[in-house]
């Protein structure tokens, strides 16, 4: 019977610490990914990429910024992110929100 563990002290406290703060990083970073998921907060809103390049028109205002049908993403307006957007979430699409 082997017994080579025995000689070394079962506690470690280093390991303790390290693991309740990986614990309240995820925490925090589920309460993040809750707000964070759907919307950001921007200081102004963008215009929409949609409405710029296919429509010709360079000055509606954007509220989403998301991924598009055809692959890329885009700052889209509600009209633009309805037709083209591919829904909200993360990898998907975010709701832009102004400062205020
Ligand atoms: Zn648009």
């Amino acid at each position: 019977m082997t017994d080579d563990q025995g000689d070394k002290p079962v506690t470690h406290p280093m390991w303790t610490v390290g693991a309740l703060l990986s614990n309240m990083a995820a925490l925090q970073a589920e309460d993040e990914v809750e707000t964070d998921l759907v919307s950001v907060v921007v200081d102004a809103l963008p215009m929409c990429d949609i409405h710029k390049y296919d429509l010709g028109q360079p000055d509606v205002p954007a509220t989403y910024d998301g991924k598009t049908k055809r692959g890329p993403w885009a700052y889209m307006c509600g009209e633009c992110f309805d037709a083209k957007g591919v829904g909200l979430g993360t990898g998907l699409g975010q709701r832009l929100e102004v400062r205020s």
